[in-house]
């Protein structure tokens, strides 16, 4: 039997599992990374919107977004070398937040002063004059297209919080290969096309891993950087019982048409817009296209999965003219294609919608999982954190009574990472959508 001989093995090699494994690499630990596909990211990663903003309803949400930020915006300095599979692009186009009581700017602008986050609040006809083509009507809640009150006109108007440094990363997969890359510099291997079949134990932990294909890792330590299949691996490797927080996959659509006119302007992209009186939100792409997703509005079903590998991967009708349709309603000059085109994808839900960056009750296994569609983004910082858990813990630091304290090398925050403890009170700020 082959069997490869590690410190660390890293399940899944996504955006979170290459950065986990660069940062473990960089901090001395010899590093394998193992995935079932055929590359970095190929799994929900690659249908990723990358969209980069710091509207989360905790500090530490906001202060990993931000410092996260700046390693995008300094990504060959991030990864310490030009990758020469390409290198991914972060877009500064700003956000536009239009004003929803469920994620009120009151409740977000104290963490930006505290974060020192650059921000604008926009009434509604300076909102009309920074976004032309923009209707600044409420139409809140959000409604189905067969509901008669969705074409109802507005009465009120909505004003918007203005966030100019956020934008998006316009290549998710080609992010995962960079990190990846910059980790197998920094020493760590990857083993693709193999499954994880098994978690190996000895004495009361961790000791590695099985392959489908009757190989193994010996590994004293484990990441489950699994994305959406991480509650099938936790059960594997039988974690679960002390989890206050549990993950869950979660079936998602982000469709992409043409742009309304004026909101992209050739290589300027336009902004980023949260739409949650819609229930969706839009983004530019090169080339004059627009990516459209959802919010999770009340009376759009949520799509829940028991395993993730059932997923329709290719977009619906019905859903594609929910979402279009709400984006035409904010852009009345945006056209509704009659055919549907964009992905589908799957979020790794945890219940308050805020990611697990921990160890668990088995000695050796770690958990970076639940990324609830938000954790894009922060995948520069999430190695980090996980490598400063790791170092801690493995150093016999209790980071259950006294969790790790992580401080942004570019901003300067520090970051309690109790926030991401699986152990954690419910997260009763959270929006119990993608916005965390
Ligand atoms: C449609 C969509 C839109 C999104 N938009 C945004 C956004 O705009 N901004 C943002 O910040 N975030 C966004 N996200 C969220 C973000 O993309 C994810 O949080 C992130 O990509 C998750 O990365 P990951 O590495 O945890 O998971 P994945 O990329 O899914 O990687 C997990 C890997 O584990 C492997 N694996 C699983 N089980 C096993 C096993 N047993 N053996 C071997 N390998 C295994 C899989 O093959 C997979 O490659 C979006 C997500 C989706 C789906």
């Amino acid at each position: 039997m082959v069997t490869i001989t590690a410190d660390v093995v890293v399940v899944g090699a996504g955006v979170i599992g290459s950065s986990t494994a660069l940062e473990l690499a960089r901090a001395g630990f010899r590093v394998v990374v193992v995935d079932r596909l055929g590359g970095p990211g190929q799994g929900s990663t690659s249908a990723s919107s990358a969209v980069v903003r710091f509207n989360y309803s905790t500090f530490p949400g906001v202060a990993a977004a931000w410092e996260a930020r700046h390693c995008w915006e300094s990504w060959p300095d991030h990864l310490g070398f030009v990758d020469r599979a390409g290198m991914a692009r972060f877009w500064r186009t700003g956000m536009v937040f239009l004003d929803v009581d469920a994620a009120p700017k009151e409740r977000v602008v104290p963490l930006f002063d505290r974060a020192g986050i650059p921000y604008e609040t926009w009434d509604a006809s300076l909102l009309a004059e920074r976004i032309p083509g923009l209707d600044v009507g409420r139409f809140w809640p959000p409604k189905r297209l067969d509901d008669d009150g969705f074409w109802a006109d507005p009465t009120e108007q909505l004003g918007a919080l203005w966030t100019p440094d956020a934008g998006w990363v316009d290549d998710p997969t080609l992010a995962a290969v960079n990190l990846a890359d910059a980790a197998g510099h920094a020493g760590a291997r990857f083993v693709y096309d193999s499954q994880v079949t098994a978690v190996r134990r000895t004495g009361g932990r961790v000791a590695g891993v099985a392959l489908a294909n009757g190989e193994q890792v010996d590994a004293p330590i484990v990441v489950n950087a699994a994305g959406p299949w991480s509650s099938a691996f936790n059960q594997m490797a039988g974690v679960g019982d002390d989890f206050a927080i549990t993950t869950r996959p979660m079936r998602q659509e982000v469709h992409f048409v043409a742009a309304p006119p004026n909101f992209n302007h050739g290589d300027r992209p336009g902004p980023v817009i949260a739409d949650l009186d819609l229930g969706t939100y839009l983004r530019g792409a090169p080339g004059n296209g627009l990516y459209v997703g959802g919010t999770e509005p009340e009376c759009d079903p949520m799509q829940w999965l028991d395993d993730p590998d059932e997923a329709n991967l290719r977009p619906t009708v019905a859903l594609f003219d929910a979402q279009v349709t709400r984006a035409a309603r904010r852009f009345p000059n945006l056209s509704v294609p009659a055919r549907p085109s964009g992905i589908a994808g799957v979020y790794d839900v945890s219940t308050d919608w805020t990611p697990l960056y921990d160890r668990t009750s088995l000695d050796g296994f770690y958990v970076a999982i639940g990324t609830s569609g938000n954790q894009f983004k922060n995948a520069p910082v999430a190695g980090r954190f996980m490598a400063a858990i790791v170092a801690a813990v493995e150093n016999g630091h209790d980071h259950d009574s006294h969790p790790v304290q992580y401080r942004g090398e570019h901003t300067g925050l520090t970051v309690d990472l109790g926030a991401f403890s699986r152990r954690r009170t419910v997260n009763a700020d959270s929006t119990g959508t993608v916005i965390g």
